[in-house]
C-alpha cells in the first residue's frame, strides 16, 4: 500500500486495460435494474445492435460476462470436438497461451511460425499457413487460429491474407481470429475478410474496464457448432443467440458493463470508426519516431504490420526492461507493458490506444525518456521532440475540436 497519494493521475499506459474515460465511468454507475425487465431488453438489444457494427458484421455477437479467455475458450469449444486438429500460429505470448488452452480442452494444435524470437517480430506468414494446408489433402486440420494484433510484442497479421491463403488452399477449415486486442483500434472486418469466429474483450479499444468478452461468429461456425462434440454449458452459443434476439441472456447478464459498452459505441461510432483507426495510426507512428530517436528498437520488424495499439519498444543488449519499467513506475506513477514470455526482460511495451490523444502520448513518452536517462541508458537524442515533430508531419490526419 501507498503510504502517500502522489499527485495526480496514476498514467495507466499498458496495452490494456486502457484508461476508461469519465464518459464510461459515469454511464456505469447507472442503477443496476431487472435484467429479465423492459428497460433491459431496450438496452441489449440496442448492445448487440451496436456491437455488430464494431465488428463489421450482420451475423450474431455473443457477449459474455468474462475475460477474454473466457471468449477464447467459447470460440474453440462451440466449433470443435475433441481430438480435433487445429492450426494455430505462433505471433507471441497470446497465440500461445490460447495453443496451451487448445491442449488443455483435449484439441490437437499444431503450432506453425517463423524460429526463436523472428516469430515474435513479424505477423503471419500466410504463405505457410497456405503450404501447410495444401499437404492436408484429407482435411484434417479443422481451424486455423490466428491473433490479429499479438499484445505481447505490438505485431499485427493480414488477416485478409490469411483467408486468401485457406480459399487458395482450397481447405475447409474455419478461420478463428483473436483481436482482444485490435477491435476498435485496428481496422477489423469480420464479415469482408470471411472469419469464422472473432474473438475480442473489452479492455482495450472499446475503452471499458475488463470483464465482458465477444465471440462475433459466422453461419458456418454456428452450423459447426450443432455437431461439435466439445463439452460446453455456460459457453455453448445456441440459447444465448436464442434469448440475444428480445435483448435478454439466458442467465444474469454483466448489466453496468452493458451501460458502460453502450456509452462506448456511441464515443466510437459518433468519432466514426476510420476516424478512429487513422488516431491510432498517427499516434503509433510518433511512438516509433521516438523510439527511432531514443536509438533504441522496436520490437516490430516488419513495417507492413507496426501495430497502431501499442508499441513494443526493446531495451539495450544487458539492460532490464523490468528495471526501467520500475523506475517509471515509481518516479512518475506511470504504468508501462511488461515483457511476456519469451520477451522476458527484454522489452518494454507501450500502449497508445483507447481514448489516447496527442497529449497522453507526449506524456507517456516524456514519461519514458525521463525514466529511461534515470536508469542510466545513454540515448541517442530526444523521443519527445522527434515524436512532436512526427504528429506535425501528421497534422492533417489529427482530430479537431469543431
Ligand atoms: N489475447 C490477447 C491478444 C490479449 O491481449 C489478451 C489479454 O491481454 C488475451 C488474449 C487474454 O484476455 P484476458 O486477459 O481478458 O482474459
Amino acid at each position: 500500500t501507498l503510504d502517500f497519494h502522489p499527485a495526480g493521475r496514476h498514467f495507466l499506459q499498458i496495452p490494456g486495460p486502457s484508461p476508461v474515460p469519465d464518459r464510461i465511468l459515469r454511464a456505469m454507475s447507472y442503477p443496476t435494474i431487472d435484467h429479465r425487465g423492459p428497460e433491459f431488453g431496450a438496452l441489449g438489444l440496442k448492445v448487440l445492435s451496436g456491437i455488430q457494427k464494431i465488428f463489421k458484421t450482420t451475423q450474431p455477437v455473443i457477449i459474455y460476462p468474462a475475460s477474454g479467455t473466457g471468449a477464447w475458450e467459447a470460440a474453440l469449444s462451440n466449433t470443435l470436438s475433441p481430438g480435433d486438429h487445429v492450426l494455430m500460429y505462433e505471433t507471441g505470448h497470446f497465440a500461445t497461451l490460447w495453443k496451451k488452452m487448445a491442449e488443455a480442452l483435449g484439441l490437437k494444435p499444431e503450432f506453425l511460425g517463423l524460429p526463436g524470437i523472428e516469430g515474435w517480430r513479424r505477423g503471419v506468414q500466410a504463405d505457410m499457413i497456405e503450404a501447410r494446408l495444401r499437404d492436408d489433402k484429407n482435411h484434417s486440420i479443422k481451424a486455423v487460429c490466428v491473433v490479429h494484433n499479438e499484445t505481447s510484442t505490438g505485431v499485427t497479421s493480414n488477416i485478409a491474407a490469411v483467408r486468401k491463403a485457406i480459399d487458395a488452399a482450397g481447405h475447409p477449415a474455419l478461420l478463428l481470429v483473436d483481436t482482444i486486442s485490435g477491435l476498435a483500434s485496428a481496422d477489423y472486418r469480420h464479415d469482408e475478410w470471411g472469419v469464422d469466429v472473432t474473438v475480442s474483450g473489452s479492455q482495450k479499444g472499446l475503452m471499458l474496464p475488463p470483464g465482458i468478452s465477444f465471440n462475433a461468429v459466422s453461419q458456418k461456425a454456428i452450423e459447426a457448432s450443432k455437431t461439435a462434440k466439445l463439452p460446453r454449458a455456460f459457453w455453448g452459443w445456441g440459447e444465448i443467440i436464442e434469448m440475444n434476439k428480445t435483448g435478454y441472456w439466458p442467465y444474469t447478464p454483466n448489466t453496468n458493463l452493458l451501460y458502460a459498452l453502450h456509452e462506448s459505441i456511441e464515443m466510437i461510432l459518433g468519432e466514426g470508426l476510420d476516424n478512429v483507426f487513422a488516431r491510432h495510426q498517427r499516434l503509433a507512428a510518433a511512438c516509433r519516431a521516438a523510439v527511432q530517436a531514443w536509438g533504441l528498437e522496436v520490437q516490430c520488424a516488419d513495417a507492413a504490420v507496426y501495430s497502431p495499439v501499442l508499441t513494443g519498444v526493446m531495451t539495450p543488449e544487458g539492460v532490464d526492461a523490468d528495471v526501467v519499467r520500475k523506475v517509471i513506475y515509481e518516479r512518475f506513477n506511470m504504468s508501462l507493458g511488461a515483457a511476456l514470455g519469451k520477451m522476458k526482460g527484454r522489452m518494454f511495451r507501450i500502449g497508445h490506444l483507447g481514448e489516447a490523444n496527442d497529449l497522453t502520448l507526449m506524456a507517456t513518452l516524456a514519461g519514458c525518456e525521463m525514466g529511461l536517462k534515470l536508469a542510466g541508458i545513454k540515448l541517442a537524442g530526444s523521443g519527445v521532440t522527434a515524436a512532436m515533430e512526427s504528429l506535425a508531419t501528421n497534422e492533417q490526419q489529427a482530430p479537431r475540436l469543431k
